[in-house]
């Protein structure tokens, strides 16, 4: 569909992956939130990364998820989303191009261990919040977010996913992904990045 996403996700994958983004990458990791019932939202707040567990949905870095794993990361997505990965993933196989993911369903605490961890490396809230949003905001506690793992995955959704439902919202996180296209398949224009929504 267009140059600008390979592009992007390139380079964000190489540079901003491995800074922090929205991705678990170097202990911090990524976006936006309210709590679900079932998840461990009244627990005390957590200080390492230690104290999570794969109930948070967390995954460790340098790990990687299926769509298919039996993880809450996975299976506490909204289901209208992972209809829409699964079956771009299934037109994607053709391709050779395989679905993984590092982050999909958090916990508010773990959103909120994230958002510590970048308050920590950015220096301020404000400038945290333009890489991961709060538990209240971020879509990942809804399970309506998915970060996905390869650059050749980032590259084939930024081309086809709309005709699944499935756009990059913020321009500085290339691994991002949510249903956002139209009926007609088109995604809206990046937003600069997550404090823009
Ligand atoms: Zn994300």
């Amino acid at each position: 569909m267009h140059l600008r996403p390979l592009l992007t996700a390139l380079a964000a994958a190489s540079v901003l992956l491995a800074l922090s983004g929205c991705a678990v990458i170097g202990g911090v990791a990524a976006a936006h939130g309210a709590g679900r019932p079932d998840s461990r939202t009244d627990s005390a707040p957590i200080s390492t990364s230690t104290d999570l567990g794969q109930a948070d949905g967390y995954i460790p870095v340098g790990d990687r998820v299926a769509l298919t794993d039996d993880v809450p990361a996975v299976t506490n997505l909204d289901p209208d989303l992972r209809d829409a990965l699964a079956n771009a993933a299934q037109a994607a196989a053709a391709d050779d191009v395989e679905f993984t993911l590092v982050d999909g369903w958090r916990s508010a605490r773990y959103q909120q261990y994230l958002f510590d961890q970048a308050v920590t490396e950015y220096g301020s809230a404000e400038e945290a919040s333009r890489w991961v949003k709060e538990p209240d905001q971020s879509k990942h506690v809804l399970g309506e977010a998915v970060d996905i793992a390869t650059a050749d995955a980032m590259d084939w959704l930024n081309r086809f996913g709309g005709e699944f439902g499935l756009c990059q919202i913020y321009a500085n996180e290339a691994w991002h992904f949510e249903l956002g296209a139209d009926a007609s398949g088109t995604c809206p224009p990046p937003l600069t990045d997550s404090s823009a929504g």
